[in-house]
């Protein structure tokens, strides 16, 4: 008793987790039914199309196994290679700066502002002069939107544009997010999608590239696809990857095209419920907006904790969760300070470093149900 695992699933409330709308199931029988059990089919072209739609803008999408496949063709695709500089949002998921390395290329890695905690234009301006002046000018800057709030996107692209270099642009957390109203993943040159277990839609693991056009997309198919000439046999001219996503994946994804605007409306209302829970103590702040130009899915919501003034540090925060099995986790600790990457060059100062020192993401999923919020504001209730 108490110790079986569906007890143990049952009871445990997590940061982000997956959230069926019912229809996925139909989509992958169709599937089975038709033999499309491949990495190609009707849901594939089906969940482009829908994504494609969502996004609302004059793009072109490819399915991939994952977001992190998308960044990497992204790369390659900006002509990348070994021994050029990439610029990268220090404050971020490992998977934006590791498809850098993939390639023998070097990350520059920059510090946030304080706003959207996002890439800092300042520090990026600095980085890009420094960089020139060392005699190298990076090939490509990787913004992220991070924890789907959308980040400076203007002012990232009039430095982008300034010195000619193309935006990659790291959307994996802010699918329906937008800013000025114009779509997270229509901002860069090329953007990449993520559609993994904890996203805001899941494939159960999969991503997509988007592109402004049609030749980069069926570029991008391409060499996700072995880069196979066109041949009776098999003829390589290029280095080919094998990253499509599969005609199972996409009818999951098909499925949760359909509940997408549900999820983000409850993702938001999660992010209120934790407005409502703070909004008397000035010892944690609710990260959010800086103003109605930005609106984010609120994929995770996350606080920042002042501990003295609280008298209680964000680690036993997360422990007295954890004691009530409710996961909650630092904000991402900053690439620059990551064993595998802290020799690379970075620019800026303190903020994503302190940000990690005093932030922490709460659950946030939108199957989260009245009883789980009311366990969560128990917690916090014995603090205050
Ligand atoms: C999830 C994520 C990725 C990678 O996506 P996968 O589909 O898991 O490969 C990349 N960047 C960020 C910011 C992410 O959160």
């Amino acid at each position: 008793m108490g110790t079986k695992i569906e007890d143990i699933l049952k009871t445990k409330i997590w940061l982000s987790s997956p959230h069926m709308g019912g229809n996925e199931q139909n989509y992958v029988k169709e599937a089975f039914d038709t033999n499309w059990v491949a990495p190609l089919g009707p849901n594939v072209t089906g969940f482009e199309q829908d994504l494609e739609k969502f996004l609302n803008e004059d793009v072109h999408i490819a399915a991939l196994s994952s977001g992190t496949a998308a960044l990497h063709l992204g790369l390659i695709l900006l002509g990348v290679k070994a021994g050029d500089e990439v610029i990268c949002q220090s404050f971020t998921f490992s998977a934006s700066a590791n498809p850098i390395v993939y390639l023998g290329a070097t990350p520059v890695f920059i510090d946030s502002e304080i706003e959207t905690w996002n890439m800092c234009p300042v520090a990026l301006e600095d980085a890009i002069k420094d960089r020139i002046s060392k005699g190298k000018t990076p090939k490509a800057i990787i913004p992220v939107h991070l924890y789907g709030m959308p980040y400076k996107a203007d002012e990232i692209r009039s430095i982008a544009n300034k010195y000619n270099i193309p935006i990659l642009e790291d959307s994996a957390e802010a699918l329906g997010s937008h800013y000025k109203g114009k779509m997270c993943g229509t901002f860069g040159d090329i953007a990449a999608l993520s559609f993994n277990g904890n996203k805001i839609i899941t494939t159960s693991g999969g991503g997509a590239l988007v592109s402004h056009s049609k030749e980069i997309k069926e570029k991008a198919v391409f060499l996700a696809t072995q880069a196979r000439d066109n041949a009776p046999h098999y003829q390589h001219s290029e280095i080919g990857y094998n990253y499509r996503l599969s005609n199972i994946s996409a009818g999951i994804g098909r499925g949760q095209m359909e509940v997408l605007q549900k999820h983000i409306n409850l993702r938001r209302e999660m992010h209120d419920f934790y407005k409502s829970i703070f909004k008397d103590n000035d010892a944690i702040t609710v990260f959010q907006e800086p103003n109605s130009d930005y609106f984010s899915n609120h994929w995770l919501s996350c606080i920042t904790i002042n501990s003295d003034k609280l008298g209680k540090s964000r680690e036993e925060i997360r422990l007295e969760l954890e004691k009530e099995n409710i996961e909650s986790r630092p904000l991402w600790k900053p690439m620059h300070l990551q064993p595998i990457f802290k020799d690379y060059p970075y620019y800026g100062g303190k903020i994503s470093e302190t940000l990690f020192e005093t932030g922490l993401c709460l659950p946030s999923g939108s199957n989260l149900n009245n009883d789980d919020k009311n366990r969560i504001k128990e917690v916090f209730q014995r603090f205050f």
